[in-house]
């Protein structure tokens, strides 16, 4: 496995292997690699025959008073990782490398990006599509992968790539839990013992919606306030956001006819969380 810090170097390397008539598979990451990455490289390397992992840290997604600074990082943890699961390369640029000090350029969706997490981090999705189209450039990618923890984030990655004619695959994975059914994150890591078992609530909430939508439940205000009221009974927890909502536009449905996205943000002490189910 290589390691490429440069554009120059993720150019050169793609190049050849497209002459080879090889397929290129992206799993674009911000490192500090658990098993819920490596459920993507794993998928990108059986459907592959080229596999790049990007390790970036992108700060132009990142508000001020957000975690840039504190974002857990661990290159050499995460190259064993990469390595170990069979991936060809990691791009490894840093934010000079990426952005320089002249950059001008935004890439902007829309609407879906508004709503949920883009009501409190309302740059957030702007800075992620910005770093998404630059790697889906670099990497002459034929498929992206994408784990739908970030649901709202891959609901908008396939909106750009629609909208504006990438010429890309973008393919959304399961979400990976620990044993109690937290969703793993690399910000789980903040998380003190207490704020630890407290997080539970966010998977065992979402359960209770899921199970009323599987036992007949039409009523989508019904679904959220019973996700809602297991999320007030754990003093540790508050609430940012529970919506149901259309899984294609992303907008608030009253009745559950169609797919749907149950998606959940909660501050466990200082640390935010996010969850969801589609059914
Ligand atoms: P991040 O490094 O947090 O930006 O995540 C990189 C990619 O890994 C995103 O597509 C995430 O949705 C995905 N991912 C993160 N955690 C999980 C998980 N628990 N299960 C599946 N995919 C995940």
């Amino acid at each position: 496995m290589i390691v490429l810090n440069t554009k120059t170097q993720i150019k050169e390397t793609v190049r050849e292997i497209k002459k080879k008539g090889a397929t290129i598979g992206l799993v674009p990451t911000m490192g500090y690699l658990h098993e819920g990455h490596g459920s993507l490289i794993k998928r990108a390397v059986e459907e592959n025959d080229y596999v790049i992992v990007s390790d970036f840290v992108n700060p132009i997604q990142f508000a001020a008073g957000e975690d840039l600074e504190s974002y857990p990082r661990d290159f050499e943890a995460d190259k064993k990782l990469c390595e170990e699961l069979g991936a060809d390369a990691i791009f490894y640029p840093d934010p000079e490398e990426m952005y320089g000090d002249t950059f001008l350029s935004h890439v902007g969706v829309y609407e879906i990006t508004t709503v949920l997490c883009g009501k409190t981090r309302p740059t957030h999705f702007s800075g992620v599509c910005t770093v998404l189209t630059k790697l889906f450039h670099l990497s002459m990618a034929d498929r992206a992968y994408f784990g739908q923890k970030d649901a709202q984030q891959l609901a908008v990655v396939r909106r750009m790539v629609n909208d504006l004619d990438f010429n890309i695959e973008i393919i959304g994975c399961p979400i990976i839990r620990e044993e109690d059914g937290l969703a793993k994150s690399s910000r789980n890591t903040y998380l003190s013992a207490d704020e630890r078992k407290a997080a539970v609530v966010l998977s065992k909430a979402l359960k209770e919606g899921k199970e009323l939508i599987d036992g007949g439940e039409r009523d989508a205000s019904k679904v959220k306030d019973t996700i809602v009221s297991v999320i007030e009974k754990e003093p540790l927890a508050k609430i940012d956001y529970v919506e149901v909502v259309d899984w294609d536009t992303l907008t608030e449905v009253s009745s559950i006819d169609g797919p749907v996205l149950a998606a959940v943000a909660v501050y466990i002490g200082k640390t935010r969380l996010i969850d969801n189910f589609i059914k």
